[in-house]
């Protein structure tokens, strides 16, 4: 299934050609000041899966948890925040901020993280995945997603 998405001025637009490896409601510190909300939901995919145009997205680094760069892309007229890169993560991926998409109610979260920093007023369902930090990918992805990622680190190779 495809999904659209942009920015809010339009200038930056993008196609998903297929389905997120996993959608994670992050509650990090980076991720709420970089929001200026209470956590982000990060649609996983493989860069090939998102098609931009228009615009060239521009970027600036910070330095993940893990100590490696996080990358973030903006609109370089409107300043909206439409996916990242993680450098730490295995394979060429990006997190696409799904507030970015259309149609927001075309995915839900499958799992919260960094919910040590969650802010106390919010309450997970009590169903839902949970982890203080971050999982392990082997342990906790959907088969059919985690083998999707290692064809993707194998054609990074
Ligand atoms: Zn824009
Ligand atoms: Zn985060």
């Amino acid at each position: 299934m495809s999904r659209d998405g942009g920015c809010s001025c339009g200038a930056v637009r993008y196609k998903l050609t297929a389905d997120p490896l996993i959608v994670n409601a992050c509650h990090c510190r980076d991720c709420q000041r970089i929001t200026g909300s209470a956590f982000v939901l990060n649609m996983w995919y493989e860069r090939r899966f998102v098609e931009a145009s228009g615009e060239q997205p521009k970027s600036f680094k910070l330095t993940a948890g893990t100590g490696n760069p996080h990358e973030l892309f903006f609109c370089g007229s409107c300043a909206t925040y439409v996916w990242s890169k993680y450098y730490a993560a295995p394979g060429d991926t990006l997190l696409v901020r799904a507030g970015t998409l259309d149609d927001p109610t075309s995915v839900k979260p499958n799992v919260h993280i960094f919910t040590r920093s969650k802010l106390p007023w919010l309450e997970i369902p009590r169903d839902m995945p949970r982890f203080d930090a971050m999982y392990d990918l082997k342990e906790f992805f959907p088969a059919e997603s985690y083998e999707r990622l290692l064809r993707n680190i194998e054609e990074q190779k």
